[in-house]
């Protein structure tokens, strides 16, 4: 929780002494509490004052970083329950599980698939982060060969899994430089897994059975200096994993308890493909901050990311595009031409079907502050003025030789304003964009 300036004032000198640049310590306060100054600019902080508001400053989910360069995976530092209230920062990363019992075509074949998970919706790409990598065989040479395997042929980040600090202190010899995520200290190995994560500088998964555990352990591990944890609630049913997941963010939101203050994992318990996605779709939702999964197969891993994409996106800056007139497919001077907002999915679901059905014609993304269609037109951004003033601005004019726009369907209620408004015949098209390809496709043939 962001502190106040009153909250810092407390811990201030009180001397007025302007060496800051400002005329008081409330001043000062105040300026700090806005992040407009650094507390460095205080001379006279004591310690004790430098460590309190250190301390009290934290964010109250510490932001953990796994990975490097471009696939840097930054988890954590939230600050609310509901997206509604802000809006959620790190979107949860996306990872695979692959064990060493698998054969070594099996680990490519299954790295290869991994490394294809890429998409684009709404103008975005998406794609997954980690690739996690289990000792399942108990053996360190095994795991050893996967880790070597496995970084030799992809460069997403990595999450190694061994409860032996043997077996993990091999694997990291390997991909230290990557900064992967080291997966876990529980009550039997944390002081060898916090020193091999201490030595190295890196993250650390924490593991308990019970929250109370959880919270036991991560005093005793970062007493010894590691700080970038994520936690694991353990094996539980769903419902109890979404509990506590849930118990671990409000406790580090609204009662400010550091033991808990960190980002979290949770890895899919469910052998059924279909039950798995609804599974890792609960926890994106409900507050994991890693999810690691085992199915590869693109039908699972879309409605995952899309889900995520459509949580991590600031709701008070919607997806948009530039507000503009776009050419899609074959287009000449006698192609239709086709309003709608510039909302990203209003646009882009206009401009596949467009697509599909083959008939080259322009699209105008009018500019809407981003709103969908009908919510633009309820909010009057979306008007015969707007519409009529973009099609005598955008330069649509120059490109066809007719003077005939289609409008979405839900706002057919502005057919009769905008024609005269524009002096342009207006032509009312299908309210859903699913019916633009027929609808095309009948005015080419009449
Ligand atoms: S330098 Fe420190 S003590 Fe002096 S006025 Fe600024 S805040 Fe107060």
């Amino acid at each position: 929780m962001a502190l106040s300036g009153l909250d810092i004032y407390k811990h201030l000198p009180k001397t007025n002494c302007k060496e800051c640049g400002f005329p008081t310590c409330l001043a000062f306060a105040m300026q700090l509490a806005a992040k407009k100054v650094d507390l460095s600019k205080c001379p006279r902080i004591t310690e004790a004052g430098k460590a309190a508001l250190d301390s009290a400053s934290r964010p109250p989910i510490k932001l953990v970083s796994i990975g490097k360069d471009d696939q840097k995976l930054e988890v954590g530092n939230e600050t609310v329950m509901f997206r509604h209230e802000e809006t959620f920062y790190h979107p949860t990363g996306l990872g695979f599980l692959i064990e060493d019992t698998l054969t070594s075509d099996e680990v490519s074949q299954k790295v290869s698939s991994i490394n294809k998970l890429k998409f684009e919706r709404v103008g975005q790409e998406i794609k997954v982060d980690l690739i996690a990598l289990k000792c399942a065989s108990s053996n360190k040479e095994t795991f050893v060969e996967l880790v070597k395997r496995v970084s030799s042929q992809t460069d997403l980040g990595l999450v190694l899994m061994s409860d032996n600090p043997e077996v993990m202190k091999e694997g990291l010899d390997i991909v230290k430089d990557r900064r992967p995520l080291i997966y876990a200290a529980d009550k039997d190995n944390f002081e060898k897994m916090a020193e091999l994560a201490k030595e190295r500088s890196l993250p650390l998964a924490v593991k308990a059975q019970t929250l109370d555990e959880l919270a036991v352990l991560v005093e005793k591990i970062t007493a010894r200096g590691v700080e970038d944890l994520v936690l694991d609630c353990e094996d539980k049913d769903l419902p109890k994993k979404i509990q506590e997941l849930t118990q671990v963010r409000k406790l580090a939101l609204k009662k400010t308890f550091r033991p808990l203050g960190y980002p979290t994992i949770a890895i899919t318990a469910s052998t059924c493909p279909y039950q798995e996605v609804t599974e890792a779709a609960s926890y994106v939702a409900k507050y994991a901050s890693i999810v690691i999964m085992k199915g590869v197969e693109p039908w699972q891993v879309l409605p995952i990311l899309t889900l995520r994409q459509n949580i991590f996106t600031d709701p008070q800056k919607p997806l948009q595009v530039e507000a503009k007139v776009y050419e899609v497919g074959q287009v000449s001077d006698k192609s239709p031409v086709l309003v709608t907002t510039n909302f990203s999915l209003s646009y882009y679901s206009v401009e596949s079907e467009v697509e599909s059905s083959r008939v080259g014609a322009y699209i105008i993304a009018s500019f809407a502050e981003g709103l969908s269609v009908l919510t633009a037109w309820a909010a009057e951004k979306f008007t015969a003025e707007t519409i009529a003033k973009t099609l005598n601005e955008c330069g649509i004019k120059d490109k066809v030789s007719h003077k005939e726009v289609i409008i979405p369907g839900y706002v057919a209620v502005l057919s009769a304003p905008l024609e005269e408004e524009s002096g342009w015949k207006v032509k009312v098209g299908p309210k859903e964009a699913a019916g633009i390809p027929s609808y095309l496709r009948s005015l080419k043939n009449s």
